[in-house]
């Protein structure tokens, strides 16, 4: 067996220690069998590779670069901050990279139609870029809630070309999502795919969305050498799901003297219904199909979770997330609200950058521990995404500071 922690983690049944797993009804057994399957068939294979390759520097703008975020680390005064581009991807986020991937695999499989559920959008707008960039059909299932509130995503899904499905079951968001995405692959398996969103859900998706998005930390690993010469003390991503920070972990997870920082968004405060800091605060369990640390109500289903930052509000985690803090390769940071405002801030007035909420989580944590850091050290920050979606809302509860940090 290889030596390398990437190719001998998850276990052949999708494990990372006792995370994992999957956890499906009989009827999808099958399907999700055939995709585990056509993976393993098609990842070494030199077309795969070559296709996705190209689709990446032509299409989506590959590699997006590293960028030294020189006036934040004068402000914060300790560690060097430097930033992985991810927000340069085309669609402004790193969802991207597995949606192309996922949708390549899609046609290999001879189907005609992709299916997804999305939260606040993000995904089922990449997967509907992807899907038209390759000719599939999409249909994205979103709960009403999500559909009024981020509407002008799903003016972007159908002006790409996708179906939008409003579900109306129960709370009207995420969850009943999944289950209205799930119910209809069940029904179409034979002509469509179902694309996971994050490195969440059953086996094959968080080691195949793991492996998509393993391109990021590869690239940054060469990338950070150009600039340092050596790696970085620190890596730090936000953590939603956690495919942002896998990708950029992956390049680094052998090189033990790395530090891996996973921020969980701590929203409102530590109050259960406050906050989404899955790790921090929850307990081991099954949902949506795997086995991981989740936030439970007292029923033990999963509890309401909350953040500024859509894209992170979930109250489970990728259990490869889960195994890895548990055997302390990563560690986790806090953010609340207030300061990944103050961060999305910060980076839009001292570099130029508006960063995703989502990542401003990633660039609060990193000014934080940039000041208890020495001159010469060095944090890797992977800026997931970019913020134009979220200026209207900040901007309306969070007033312009005129304060120029
Ligand atoms: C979706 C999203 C996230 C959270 O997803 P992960 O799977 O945890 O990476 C983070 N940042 C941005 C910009 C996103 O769109």
């Amino acid at each position: 067996m290889s030596d390398s922690y990437l190719d001998a983690h998850p276990d052949e049944n999708g494990f990372f220690g006792k995370f994992g797993g999957s956890f499906i009804p009989p009827m999808l057994e099958v399907p999700f069998a055939e995709i585990t399957k056509a993976y393993n068939d098609i990842k070494n294979s030199p077309e795969f590779i070559e296709e996705l390759k190209y689709v990446r520097k032509h299409f989506q703008g590959r590699p997006t670069p590293i960028s030294f975020a020189k006036n934040l680390t004068e402000h914060c005064g300790g560690a060097k901050i430097y930033l992985k581009r991810e927000d340069l991807n085309h669609t402004g986020a790193h969802k991207l990279n597995h949606c192309m991937a996922e949708v390549i695999l899609a046609k290999h499989l001879g189907k005609k139609k992709v299916i997804a559920e999305t939260g606040a959008g993000q995904h089922g707008v990449a997967l509907a870029t992807a899907a038209a960039y390759f000719g599939l059909e999409c249909e994205i299932h979103m709960g009403e809630v999500d559909v009024e509130k981020e509407h002008p995503n799903v003016v972007r899904m159908k002006i790409l070309g996708a179906k939008v499905v409003t579900v109306t079951d129960g709370l009207k968001t995420l969850k009943e999502a999944v289950d209205s995405a799930f119910g209809a692959y069940i029904q179409e398996y034979e002509e469509a795919i179902y694309c996971i969103g994050s490195v969440v859900g059953p086996h094959p998706f968080p080691m195949m969305v793991r492996d998509f998005q393993s391109v990021v930390g590869f690239e940054a690993k060469e990338q950070f050498k150009e600039h340092e010469n050596k790696l970085p003390d620190s890596v730090v991503a936000c953590v939603g799901g956690g495919s942002n920070a896998m990708g950029i972990f992956a390049g680094f997870i052998d090189d033990k003297e790395v530090g891996l920082v996973g921020v969980e968004p701590l929203g409102r405060g530590s109050k259960l219904g406050d906050h989404a800091a899955s790790l921090t605060y929850g307990e081991e369990g099954v949902m949506h199909g795997f086995n991981s640390i989740m936030l439970k109500d007292k029923d033990g289903e999963p509890a309401p979770v909350y953040s500024i930052g859509s894209g992170i509000d979930y109250p489970s985690v990728g259990p490869e997330q889960a195994y890895l803090n548990e055997t302390g390769r990563t560690t986790v940071g806090l953010c609340d609200d207030k300061e990944a405002v103050n961060a999305f801030y910060a980076l839009s007035q001292l570099e130029g950058i508006i960063p995703a909420l989502e990542s401003a989580h990633a660039v609060a944590y990193a000014m934080k521990i940039a000041k208890t850091m020495d001159k010469d050290q060095t944090i890797l920050v992977n800026l997931s995404g970019r913020g134009d979606k979220d200026i209207d809302f900040v901007v309306d509860n969070h007033p312009i500071p005129n304060a120029k940090f």
